[in-house]
């Protein structure tokens, strides 16, 4: 097998360098393990930034995968397929919607929605031609399409690949007041957020942030627009983020007291496991009928491949009870962390929900110390990476016992401690 190191110079030599990976190279994984080819293993504390919540090369999604690539895998929407039906009823019973528009990447799924927005607010809210505006969130990631980073305020995913596209009107995140200031514009049409901010640094909302959002939003015949790309799937310990502290496994059984039902919701990610990519926005049938023939569409959504993967993966959600696990061990490593914070200056915040979460590292966003803590933590068996400078996320699959969670908490323990003495 290729080496590390002739692995990392032919992607350095030949492709394009619009990713600055820690320099690990994996070659195999399964569970909650990945291994080098040099047969080091190492704990996944990223998951493909939430994509493998399932765990590496889950069995059930692999055979699922395996039995439908032999059988069909594409045939475009000029005709039906077998498994694509079933897929979206069986998608619209978990999650609580009446429709869905399968699409691939999670970019896609948000290009989809604001699509849809945009469409409801001509024909269903009035908005004049050409006016239709919807409101998001100041350190938003929504993904990388012109229109996606025309309203991101990363200056790398932003800068110079203009001119924009327009519309798109900024607050701050977590701020009901400028929500309510904002939606005092008749021309608003949607108001697109992360229940947390995965990319930002795992920015956790206020308590019924969410749950006060879509209710302003209703008063004021706005689509309440949730991007669970990241934080759905069991991810933030419920099924989907919105769900709040509600325990119940389906989409909370829409419990309203619990359960934030979003006019647009969408999914990506670990809706496939990890194992092949699959999005999806699910609405109801009074938002999704703006859509007709021939208006929207995409050759490789909806494949009856893509199908059988994403229903065994969201299969293997529930019958693992993943959601109560992220909750369980979230819970865990939070105070795991906050007792190491108590030992250790490097440590200067804690935060996050279920199984996303996400250290500050005391020092400036500018220095390299978390990227070394990276490393030093790679050294010692455990991947994660730095999100906007001193931040660490640290995200395994949602397949980890109590037992291996005990083990990476032992290592990310014993690497910062040795990090600290070694710098004073
Ligand atoms: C990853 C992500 C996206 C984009 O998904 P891609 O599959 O990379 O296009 C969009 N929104 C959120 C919240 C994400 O985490």
């Amino acid at each position: 097998m290729i080496s590390s190191k002739d692995a990392i110079s032919l992607e350095d030599n030949y492709g394009a360098h619009n990713y600055h990976p820690l320099p690990v190279v994996l070659a195999k994984g399964e569970g909650v393990y990945v291994w080098d080819p040099e047969g080091n293993q190492y704990f996944d504390f990223l998951s493909a930034y939430s994509a493998v919540n399932q765990g590496h090369c889950h069995p059930k999604i692999i055979a699922a995968l395996k039995d439908q690539a032999e059988t069909l895998t594409l045939t475009s929407r000029a005709f039906y397929n077998n498994v694509l039906g079933e897929y979206e009823k069986y998608l619209c019973d978990t999650f609580g919607f009446e429709r869905v528009l399968p699409m691939n990447t999670g970019a896609e799924g948000v290009e989809t929605a604001i699509k849809i927005t945009r469409k409801w607010g001509y024909e269903k809210k009035g908005i004049p031609p050409g006016e239709a505006k919807i409101i998001v969130c100041s350190n938003n990631f929504h993904g990388r399409t012109t229109t996606i980073i025309s309203f991101s305020d990363d200056a790398g995913a932003h800068g110079n690949f203009g001119p924009y596209t327009p519309g798109f009107i900024k607050i701050a995140y977590n701020s009901i007041n400028q929500l309510e200031e904002a939606l005092k514009d008749p021309a608003i049409a949607g108001f697109l957020v992360e229940p947390i901010q995965g990319e930002a640094g795992v920015m956790v909302p206020d308590d019924n942030y969410l749950k006060k959002a879509a209710a302003l939003c209703k008063s004021k015949n706005v689509l309440f627009i949730s991007d669970e790309i990241q934080t759905g799937i069991a991810r933030t310990g419920s099924l989907l983020a919105v769900c709040g502290d509600c325990t119940c496994r389906s989409a909370c059984e829409r419990q309203p007291e619990h359960y934030t039902k979003p006019d647009i919701l969408i999914l990506g990610k670990a809706l496939s496991g990890g194992v092949y990519p699959v999005s999806a926005v699910l609405c109801d049938n009074d938002i999704m009928e703006v859509i007709k023939p021939g208006q929207h569409g995409s050759t490789f959504g909806g494949n009856p491949l893509a199908c059988r993967v994403a229903i065994a993966a969201l299969e293997v959600v529930k019958e693992e009870n993943l959601a109560q696990n992220a909750r369980h061990l979230g819970e865990i490593f939070r105070r795991e962390m906050e007792n190491l914070k108590t030992e250790c200056r490097l440590i200067s915040l804690v935060r996050g929900k279920g199984l996303l979460n996400a250290v500050e590292v005391n020092d400036s966003p500018e220095s390299s110390t978390a990227w070394d803590l990276c490393i030093a933590l790679k050294e010692n068996g455990l991947l994660a990476k730095p999100t906007h400078g001193n931040i660490i996320r640290f995200a395994p699959p949602l397949v980890m016992s109590e037992p291996q969670l005990m083990d990476c908490v032992a290592i990310i323990r014993k690497t910062f401690l040795e990090f600290e003495a070694d710098r004073s």
